[in-house]
């Protein structure tokens, strides 16, 4: 019998999503453990032996709003990718496929060999449906979720961790602030009511700073 470890998590969900495709249980099983919760039994003491799964890594995000690139709705900041303090940037795939078609129609015969790196990578994108792929900085590769997650994922690991490092520092100097609230590190924007507050979630009443404004109270 397998069951996922959500069901744990949600003993009163269970019963109503036992039906759907939420859990990993087959038609009996759930019929089972329904019968027995209609029965008025708790699913911790009909299943005493019943040790949850590990939670499988969720994986990770890559979108690109306004206030810039958010791995699993943490904003990075935007020097990690100008300063090329890592490898790869996110890149809008679609804006990706148009500029290789023009770069392709401009390539001279001289220049056959790029050409054909450009034709292998824009088949490799229009294979994909990702909306946002890592590119290399340095070399023609691209890493897609869809392709690749376990490499996609390093990436945004790696990221991540550069992030906080990078901005830690920046918050240690007292030239970045930290809103708990998005758990990111942010510069905080004149949110128009006569407060700075987090670009993100628009409050100010959930940032922690180091710097010292030498306001007077
Ligand atoms: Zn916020």
């Amino acid at each position: 019998m397998f069951f996922h470890s959500r069901v744990l998590k949600m003993e009163i969900e269970l019963y109503t999503n036992l039906q759907s495709h939420t859990f990993e249980v087959d038609k009996e099983t759930s019929d089972f453990i329904k019968s027995q919760l209609e029965q008025g039994g708790k699913f911790d003491v009909l299943f005493p032996d019943f040790e949850p799964k590990e939670d499988e890594q969720e994986g990770y995000t890559l979108e690109i709003k306004s206030e810039g690139v958010y791995i699993n709705d943490i904003l990075i900041n935007e020097d990690i990718f100008q300063e090329e303090l890592v490898d790869y940037k996110p890149c809008d795939r679609e804006d990706e496929i148009d500029m290789l078609f023009t770069w392709i129609s401009e390539c001279g015969s001289d220049r056959q060999s790029d050409k054909e790196l450009m034709i292998e990578d824009l088949r490799y994108l229009q294979g994909l449906n990702d909306e946002w792929v890592w590119s290399n900085i340095s070399t023609n590769e691209f890493i897609a979720k869809s392709d690749d997650e376990e490499r996609f994922n390093e990436i945004c690991e790696e990221i991540l961790e550069k992030n906080s490092e990078y901005c830690g520092e920046l918050y240690e100097k007292g030239k970045l602030d930290y809103c708990s609230n998005c758990d990111t590190y942010i510069n905080q924007i004149d949110l128009g009511n006569g407060s700075f507050g987090c670009p993100i979630c628009k409050r100010d009443d959930c940032i922690e700073t180091k710097y010292d404004s030498g306001k007077e109270e």
